[in-house]
């Protein structure tokens, strides 16, 4: 079993929630100590920037590189803030170590990649610095853990995790989904692994930075990392997610942290994951119902009937077994699978209608 250390830099308050945070990329001199000195005046201790920035597409701005490094280590020295920066290759620590970096960490398209995570760990072998880990873009919690592991193999300790949400082909509310009952199991897995949630990059929009710090308060993580900006829509990355300091000292000061006994905190989090998994459903649902549809289109171009009673029987008969097998009483799944297929029958029956 894995253990870490609790405090990831000295002097940082230790209650909830630890705060990270500065643009998702240091653009300019000014741009970095104008943010920074913003930030430190709101009392915010650890300043995030990228200096290298794994994009998407080509053509983004991929960072300053060691340009950058400098303009980190004035905010250190003249500020008095830890600085942190994202690494993903050996030249990357090598270099921001030997800017006085105070932070690592490990950005979700690199946790994603064994080879990396482990060239990042060699790197490391023998040093004494705080590392973030970033989930994976996919939500893989083994491939998670399994970034965690690398590190911690190189003798780091003080480690903690970035929940910055999952990858998913159909974007919508989100621009990454939070899937909250993965860090969940990660916490229930490693309870003494210091979880903080990014809700600039779960969000991609700066309206849900203030309820999605909220909900990661809730669920009892023990810190929180925004993207800061000082002129925020003028961002050279990630424009659309990032907040002033002003209105990021906003948000922190209407944050609830509730200092709730054991149980209440875990009936929170319980209910979080009935949500999630409730959301799960629907969408299923929505998707079978939606196949549903095409096969009714289906059956009506070769003048099919609606009703294969055959393959009814069968879905019924199969389910119902499988069920049994789950866990699940046979009577209610009878119930949910008649409530679908008569839903299902419905819309076929809505097709037919349609000339
Ligand atoms: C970032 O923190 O700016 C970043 C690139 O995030 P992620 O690795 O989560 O996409
Ligand atoms: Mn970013």
């Amino acid at each position: 079993m894995m253990e870490f250390e609790s405090i990831l830099l000295p002097g940082v308050d230790a209650k909830r929630p630890l705060i990270i945070a500065g643009p998702c990329s240091a653009e300019t001199e000014e741009q970095v100590m104008d943010t920074a000195r913003k930030l430190a005046a709101r009392g915010i201790k650890i300043f995030r920037a990228g200096v290298w920035k794994p994009r998407t597409k080509p053509g983004g701005f991929e960072g300053n590189g060691v340009m950058a490094l400098p303009w980190l280590k004035r905010v250190k020295t003249e500020l008095g803030m830890y600085t942190a920066v994202e690494v993903a290759t050996a030249a990357h620590v090598r270099e921001a170590l030997s800017y006085d970096v105070d932070m690592l960490w490990i950005g979700a398209r690199t946790t994603a990649n064994p080879f990396a995570v482990q060239e990042v760990a060699d790197a490391l072998e023998g040093m004494d610095i705080p590392v973030l880990i970033k989930n994976p873009v996919n939500p893989d919690l083994d491939l998670w853990i399994g970034a965690v592991e690398r590190i911690y193999n190189a003798g780091i300790r003080r480690i903690g995790v970035i929940h910055r949400g999952f990858s998913s082909f159909d974007k919508k509310i989100y621009r990454n989904l939070p899937q909250w009952h993965i860090p969940i199991e990660l916490h229930r897995q490693l309870p003494t692994l210091p979880i903080i949630c990014d809700p600039s990059h779960i969000g991609g929009k700066r309206e849900l930075i203030a309820s999605l710090c909220q909900q990661a308060m809730d669920l009892n993580f023990d810190g929180l990392i925004v993207e800061s900006h000082c002129n925020p829509e003028k961002a050279w990355s990630d424009a659309s997610q990032q907040v002033t300091p002003e209105v990021l000292d906003f948000i922190l000061n209407t944050l609830v942290i509730r200092d709730t006994t054991q149980s209440t905190e875990s009936l929170a989090s319980l209910r979080r994951q009935i949500d999630e998994l409730d959301n799960s459903l629907l969408e299923l649902l929505a998707r079978r119902m939606r196949v549903s549809r095409e096969i009714g289109q289906y059956k009506k171009e070769h003048n099919m009937p609606i009703l294969q009673s055959q393959r009814y029987d069968e879905i019924i008969q199969n389910r119902v077994a499988q069920a049994l097998q789950m866990g699940m009483d046979t009577e209610f799944m009878k119930t949910v699978l008649v409530a679908i297929h008569e839903e299902s029958v419905r819309n076929q029956q809505e097709i037919m209608k349609q000339d």
